[in-house]
């Protein structure tokens, strides 16, 4: 392959599964001071959701970067620092690379509509056009994957195909997703039927 040539396919748009953090890589914490599901603050708090690094493997094998796209309106809220956010994201990176995943990058939204509108937190799809800007990513080949239904509101608005992935039954999703124009490509169960769809979907 000549230069010229092999330097246009590596400008050429890659492909990515863009994945959700909360709910889908990492389990929610339980916030005993307000009685809810929340997001790890602590490095110590975060726990990989089953099969969350043989999804990364696997549809890395496949040639999709993985780059993680996530909300976290604590940073606008001053319940979270920059410094706690970047230790979270240490630990989720390092207990995944300790069973063989790599995430490519991870773009998260700071922002939360109390303290100032953005573009970028889901469902809008800033995060996702962002990242296929500074990466060369072609969202129309990628997948955006999560257990929210503003994850597939964002990848939908982005062009991407998209999987539910939670424990409802496939038709109270299309219901519950229909109702707000954001029905899933696919739902899965988990992270492993996720990685079954791509599977199936993908020709190299
Ligand atoms: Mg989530």
């Amino acid at each position: 392959m000549s230069r010229a040539s092999s330097s246009v396919s590596s400008a050429a748009a890659r492909a990515a599964v863009f994945v959700d953090r909360d709910g889908t890589l990492n389990e929610m914490v339980y916030d005993d001071t307000h009685g809810i599901f929340d997001s790890p603050r602590r490095p110590e708090h975060v726990r990989l959701r089953p099969g969350a690094a043989a999804f990364v493997r696997g549809v890395r094998a496949l040639g999709y970067e993985v780059i993680v796209v996530t909300n976290q309106p604590g940073l606008a809220k001053g319940t979270l620092t920059p410094a706690e956010l970047e230790a979270v994201h240490r630990r989720l990176a390092a207990l995944l690379a300790a069973r063989g995943a790599a995430l490519d990058a991870i773009y998260c939204c700071p922002h939360h509509p109390s303290v100032r509108a953005c573009a970028c937190r889901k469902p809008k799809p800033g995060l996702l056009r962002r990242a296929a800007r500074e990466r060369h990513i072609a969202l129309r080949q990628s997948w955006m994957v999560g257990d929210g239904v503003v994850d597939v509101q964002a990848g939908r608005a982005a062009g991407c195909r998209t999987i539910f992935v939670g424990q409802l039954k496939p038709e109270v999703v299309e219901k519950l997703f229909d109702e707000c124009d954001a029905l899933p490509d696919a739902t899965a169960a988990n992270l492993r039927g996720a990685l079954e769809v791509i599977r199936r979907a993908h020709r190299p």
